[in-house]
């Protein structure tokens, strides 16, 4: 048995290599085929590797959960101790050590440790503890990891693309053992969260990201690639830190990134094809809106911080017109901060009313208005405003203040996208309650600390009467007897699902209707009795249930719109969605 596995991943390995190094003759072609259909269908990769090689391998590990059976099939007697134990006593035994650590970064590297050993039981325990686990994962705690990524490094989870790979991006590609990509996240490292420029250790976004893609929207870990483009860092104290793991240079602009960026994005459609999703994240606005236009015409993209944002806001403000009333196009929108969220979110809101109403965009656009750091944006400000923020621009008097903004507007939805905390202040909060029942306050700025006001804040200052919404999760608040949970308009809401939704038709490329469709399908979700706690959004503990229902929503607009490639379309889209999700159960091996 060993050396029949032996032989056939030496072949199999043989067989690989002859493909990657270019190759490509019709035979090795068949036999890739073959070679991929038999890993992809049948799963016997286990087969290549038994032993403490199988102990080693985190696709395949079980640790103490080999049976008997399987612990004499493959090698493993006396490699592991006697108990034999379920998945979920090891899934128990994790948390109650996770809970052990005091600091959130430890908890992190002890998720990346499992997640390098034991795959399957890295997304179970994520799966089954969302709620606790998100933070840590991701946003906060994965940010701290970004800070100190080259002082926790231990093993290469992504893919580094780097200015000294100009003119070998495809080899570089190639170098990366799966083939069947699907999800592909990259990131500059230029704007990561609110953090700044952190170069290569950027890379900690991609990485969560995509765990997140696996374990809330049921994209196969294989088929999911984190990637860093590393032009260098502008971060100074990176630069002079001995552990930092990027390239020590200032950051290449111009010409010299967007030709490396070229060159990235076209080895990715030769290696990957047409289908593959390319999500950029955190990269900064001078260059996010500009690559999301530039390649949203020849490949599969999607900007998260852009458009994700916007559909899991649009859901918000969808759902909180159940409790408000009105439509989309009765209210007015007034947003502090015009960068990739506030543009963005306003955008979609626009599109939404247009959609609605068979407006013109342009004039949809009149009913939201945004402030920047130099104030309200107005027609006088158009020559020196950048180009994202131009149709914001509409006719008024220069005001500076946010105060007088929100006097003069008379928003009925005020929404933070600043980044600067403790900016929705009492006087502003107190003006948006003395004109409306139930002002809608969304204050997204994160983390906690840069939230625009909190939770208590918005209760208090309305008695009561707000519709709140934030970035960062708050604790329920207790007001006048009744307790509020606030809703945390979270993009882990929208991406697994809406990427979901795409690789399960096919989809060429992504449109704007499919956020839309995105964002129905989600305040769709949000219940009576959620609206009755004060929360817009639906509990994440059915988040799979939730992407599965997202992932039907995009597809049926892929197809509605001629963008999906996977025909005949199936007829129960909600069903197939659900049967295409990776589930990260053990299997048991022959
Ligand atoms: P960004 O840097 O692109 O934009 C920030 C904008 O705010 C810029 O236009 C800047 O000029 C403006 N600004 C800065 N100081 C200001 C001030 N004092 N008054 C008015 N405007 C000011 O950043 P972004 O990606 O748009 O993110 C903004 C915030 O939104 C961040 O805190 C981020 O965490 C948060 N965010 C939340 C969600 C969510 O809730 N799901 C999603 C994305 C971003």
């Amino acid at each position: 048995m060993i050396s029949c596995n032996m032989t056939m991943s030496l072949v199999t390995q043989r067989i690989k290599r002859i493909w990657y190094s270019g190759q490509r003759s019709p035979l090795v072609a068949n036999m890739i085929c073959l070679v991929h259909l038999v890993e992809k269908y049948a799963d016997v990769s286990y087969l290549y590797n038994s032993g403490y090689t199988l102990l080693r391998d985190p696709h395949h590990n079980k640790g103490l959960s080999f049976t008997e059976k399987e612990r004499d099939a493959h090698y493993l007697r006396g490699l592991l101790p006697p108990a034999v134990v379920s998945q979920e006593l090891q899934i128990k035994k994790i948390m109650h050590n996770l809970r052990q650590y005091q600091l959130p970064l430890q908890r992190y590297m002890a998720m990346m440790d499992l997640q390098e050993r034991n795959e399957r039981l890295f997304y179970k325990l994520l799966i089954d503890n969302v709620e606790e686990l998100l933070p840590v994962v991701y946003t906060p705690t994965v940010g701290e990891a970004c800070q100190k990524y080259g002082c926790i490094f231990r093993q290469p989870q992504g893919l580094y693309v780097t200015l000294r790979d100009k003119g070998k991006v495809l080899e570089v590609l190639r170098n990366w053992p799966q083939r069947n990509i699907q999800v592909i996240v990259v990131t500059d490292g230029e704007r990561i969260l609110g953090l700044g420029d952190l170069g290569s250790q950027g890379m900690g976004i991609p990485v969560g990201k995509l765990a997140l893609y696996t374990a809330l929207g049921g994209v196969r870990p294989s088929a999911c690639l984190p990637i860093t483009i590393d032009v260098g860092t502008n971060n100074e104290e990176l630069l002079n830190d001995e552990f930092y793991i990027g390239l020590r240079q200032k950051r290449a602009t111009g010409k010299e990134y967007h030709e490396l960026m070229e060159e990235f994005m076209s080895a990715v459609k030769q290696i990957y094809g047409e289908k593959v999703l390319i999500q950029f994240e955190d990269f900064a606005n001078h260059n996010a809106f500009d690559l999301l236009a530039k390649y949203s015409k020849s490949h599969l993209v999607f900007n998260d911080d852009i458009q994700g944002t916007a559909s899991v806001v649009l859901a918000g403000l969808l759902a909180a017109l159940k409790v408000v009333g009105g439509t989309l196009a009765e209210h007015t929108y007034l947003f502090l901060g015009a960068g990739e969220a506030g543009t963005g979110i306003a955008e979609l809101i626009a599109l939404e009313i247009s959609r609605q109403t068979k407006a013109p965009i342009e004039e949809c656009r009149k009913k939201v208005w945004l402030v920047d750091s130099k104030g309200l944006i107005v027609n006088s400000r158009k020559d020196s405003l950048q180009s994202f923020k131009k149709p914001w621009a509409h006719e008024h008097e220069p005001l500076t203040s946010l105060f007088d903004a929100v006097q003069s507007i008379k928003p009925t939805v005020l929404i933070g996208t600043s980044g600067v905390g403790r900016t929705f202040t009492k006087e502003v909060v107190e003006a948006m309650a003395s004109f409306n029942e139930r002002p809608i306050i969304f204050s997204l700025s994160n983390p906690t600390s840069h939230s625009e006001c909190t939770a208590e804040e918005a209760y208090n200052w309305t008695q009561g009467r707000a519709v709140f919404a934030s970035g960062s999760p708050f604790a329920p608040v207790e007001y006048n007897g009744q307790t509020f949970v606030p809703g945390q308009s979270n993009n882990a809401y929208i991406f697994p699902g809406f990427g979901l939704g795409l690789v399960i038709s096919g989809a060429i490329r992504v449109h704007e209707d499919m956020l839309l469709a995105a964002s129905e399908a989600l305040a769709d979700q949000a219940t009576q009795e959620n609206f009755d706690k004060g929360s817009i959004f639906p509990p994440f503990t059915n988040i799979r249930k939730i992407s599965a229902r997202i992932a039907a929503a995009v597809a049926e607009k892929a197809y509605e719109l001629g963008l999906a490639t996977r025909l005949p379309p199936p007829r129960d889209l909600v069903k197939y969605a659900e049967s295409c999700m990776y589930t990260p159960v053990y299997r048991n091996y022959r």
